[in-house]
């Protein structure tokens, strides 16, 4: 039997062929259930008239009734805007539109009883609202008590009707085509019960059209868990699954390559939370089945020396291992330190990356081959096909979120059971975010720093104080600190910000001459010669101060570094200022973070740059980068795409997310497969998701 909700959207009450065109392109609406599917993001609501003077007590949305009393246009090309002055009893207050003036200005009539809708907002010294909804009134027209709901729409769409109102009249006859439809249930009763939630039948009809308020926020609330509970499930199961098949090699024990290192090499003492996430990852190795855990810690942490030990764990069992780094920079640094830290061991490792050179490269993939090579680093160079390994066992990829999930499949095919996988980031991720987009890993936290850390200090300067900072910058370097100074640059305005640097570059050279000073640049137009000639010079302390763009973001260690200068900080974002902060405090030192800034801030600019002098934890920045960015900003176009929600939002239904997924562990945990009676509609539901995604081939 065909399912009306399978229906395609032209066959819809008011479609036909061009607006459900507009409906696929604009919207990616084809059938009547992504129709349903499409939620209003807000509603209005009738039943409440407020009046002009009521506006500065009324944080949000307003409904007022009355007149508009003249009509004015100003402005050319993109500053055109068209205001209106609108009355009622009480005062007056101006509304305004900057886009679709024609159209508009065309539905604007003077002196008629009208509705409006929209949220006030202060310009100036007075109040006006921007594209307020518009409902003109019969003489003595009765509000109706409704919610009404609200759609969003794109521009196209919206000039062919399909506005917001278009959108809910379209729902309004599906529903009445639909009328007597019942949606099944997929959420066993009991379930329903505990967490008090709206049957889907209900949530469905009501999130278009609620009798009340709070039947909306009950829908809305049943639509979002719903949405949580299968995304957790499904990543629930995967790891189910992958436990359950996916065997790799097991390492019986820690082995002499470790236990020489830990004895005779360690540099330092372990952090309580460096050994517990080692014994974590030891316990996986012990299980026979594939190992995919996610290591999260904070910049500085010592997330490298977790990865060294656990590769020495796979050599000291007779097989090879591999770390991949983001940047050739990168891996060069954890090249020169982890060669450095095995000196005297019979451990040999190597560097692959993009500029190994030919004669090189052939001794190292022959190495790789015979064995000979126990761990191999680099960049992606270390994924390509021809990269073939005699035993790979473990892999470790350094700044996962720089990969995307297919960079990491790769690393699974370099042996004919797949190797055991660690993934580590730096760039701490909300905790929704972890649990959507790793959930299907285990997870392991470093959340100490290695003793004797200062914290960070973190000022904001003006450009006007430039000289009050190179003052500052002196005097650290007469203490023997090292500085970082370090340059915005994005494609979009690459030539400009290469300007930018230079600039600032020869102003510094210009204020810290030779002999006493010396200042290294490290950019990405250079030669890779010369960047590696640069960074060595500051490495080896032969300069004071490094004046690059942000190819030293990630990894870089210079301990004897003491100051980040960050310069027009009110263009980087949360997350790579937190990064680059993560440069110094990595002696024992008190280190300072400068944010120099242009006279005029963003709002948006201001908070990042608040939040940076307020705090140096970076889940705490973590949050406040995803309020701001929302969650698929912060997690790259490759790997948002990954996850596609509808109505719930991960920067704030975490508390929703936790209930959901606690919920499907609930149930998993009784019934594995789902294979109780009460559980088939899940199991259904699941399956139908399960097919929908071709990743999931393997699983049958
Ligand atoms: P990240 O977690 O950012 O990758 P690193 O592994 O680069 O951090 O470590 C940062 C610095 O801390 C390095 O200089 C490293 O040698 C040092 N370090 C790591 N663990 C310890 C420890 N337990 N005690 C002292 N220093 C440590
Ligand atoms: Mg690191």
């Amino acid at each position: 039997m065909t399912d009306i909700l399978d229906s395609p959207i032209e066959y819809l009450k008011a479609v036909g062929p061009q607006r459900g065109d507009l409906l696929k392109k604009e919207l990616r609406i084809f059938t009547f259930r992504d129709l349903l599917h499409y939620f209003p993001f807000r509603y209005i609501d009738k039943s409440v008239l407020n009046s002009v003077r009521q506006i500065p007590e009324i944080d949000g949305y307003v409904q007022l009734k009355g007149f508009i009393k003249s009509i004015k246009k100003t402005g050319i090309g993109r500053a055109k805007r068209l205001s209106a002055l609108f009355t009622d009893d009480t005062g007056s207050i101006e509304l305004t539109w900057f886009a679709g003036i024609t159209y508009v200005e065309g539905n604007l009539f003077v002196n008629r009883p009208l509705l409006i809708y929209g949220k006030p907002k202060m310009y100036g010294a007075s109040w006006s609202i921007a594209h307020p909804d518009i409902e003109y009134l019969a003489v003595d027209q009765i509000l109706s008590k409704q919610l009404l709901p609200v759609y969003s729409s794109t521009e196209k769409a919206s000039a062919k009707g399909l506005h917001a109102k278009g959108i809910a009249k379209l729902l309004e006859n599906l529903l009445e085509q639909i009328h007597g439809y019942n949606f099944h249930e997929v959420f066993p009763n009991d379930l329903l019960q505990k967490i008090k939630l709206l049957s889907r039948n209900e949530a469905l009809r009501q999130i278009h059209y609620p009798l009340n308020a709070d039947l909306a926020q009950a829908a809305r609330y049943r639509l979002k868990f719903e949405e949580l509970f299968f995304l957790q499930m499904e990543l629930l199961l995967r790891k189910q699954i992958g436990k359950s098949r996916t065997k790799s090699f097991v390492f019986e024990n820690v082995g002499d390559v470790f236990l020489n290192f830990y004895k005779n090499n360690l540099p330092f003492e372990l952090t309580n939370a460096q050994k517990r996430v080692v014994k974590e990852i030891r316990a996986d190795f012990f299980t026979g089945t594939q190992m995919n855990r996610l290591l999260q810690g904070d910049v500085g942490s010592g997330k490298t020396m977790v990865a060294l030990l656990t590769m020495l764990i796979a050599v000291g069992n007779g097989y090879q291992a591999t770390l991949m780094a983001p940047t050739e920079i990168l891996a060069q640094q954890h090249y020169q330190s982890l060669l450095e830290v095995l000196q005297g061991t019979d451990v040999n490792i190597r560097l692959l990356t993009g500029s190994t050179k030919t004669k090189e490269r052939r001794a190292i993939h022959e190495g790789l081959e015979n064995g000979s090579v126990h761990i191999l680093l680099g960049t992606h160079a270390i994924i390509e096909p021809k990269v073939k390994f005699h035993n790979l066992g473990l892999a470790v990829i350094d700044e996962q979120h720089r990969f995307g999930v297919a960079q990491r499949s790769k690393l699974y095919k370099k042996n004919t059971m797949p190797p055991h996988i660690l993934v580590m980031t730096a760039t701490p991720i909300p905790r929704t975010l972890a649990l959507s987009f790793y959930g299907d890993l285990d997870v392991s936290v470093i959340d100490e720093l290695p003793p004797g850390r200062k914290p960070i200090k973190t000022v904001h300067y003006r450009e006007s104080h430039r000289l009050r900072v190179f003052g500052f910058i002196k005097e650290q370097i007469e203490l023997g600190r090292q500085i970082y100074v370090v340059y915005p640059l994005i494609k979009e305005s690459e030539t400009l910000d290469y300007q930018n640097l230079l600039q600032g570059y020869e102003s510094i050279v210009r204020e810290f001459p030779l002999p006493d000073y010396r200042v290294a640049i490290v950019h990405g137009q250079m030669k890779p010669e010369d960047k590696d000639f640069e960074m060595a010079r500051f490495v080896k302390g032969q300069a004071q101060i490094m004046v690059a763009t942000t190819v030293i973001e990630v990894g870089v260690n210079v301990p004897n570094a003491s100051v980040m200068v960050i310069e027009s900080s009110e263009r980087f974002g949360l997350a790579q200022m937190h990064q680059l902060r993560g440069r110094v405090g990595r002696g024992a030192e008190q280190s300072f973070c400068i944010l120099m800034s242009g006279d005029k801030l963003s709002a948006e600019g201001k908070k990042r740059l608040q939040t940076m002098c307020e705090t140096n934890d970076g889940f705490v920045i973590a949050e406040v980068d995803m309020e701001i960015r929302g969650p698929g900003d912060i997690m790259g176009t490759q790997q948002s795409g990954l996850i596609d929600l509808k109505i719930a939002d991960l920067a704030r239904d975490g508390s929703i997310l936790t209930e959901a997924r606690n919920a499907a562990m609930t149930i998993l945990d009784q019934d594995s497969n789902l294979e109780k009676p009460e559980h088939h509609a899940l199991r259904e539901q699941i399956r139908k998701i399960i097919k929908s995604k071709p990743d999931w081939s393997r699983v049958g």
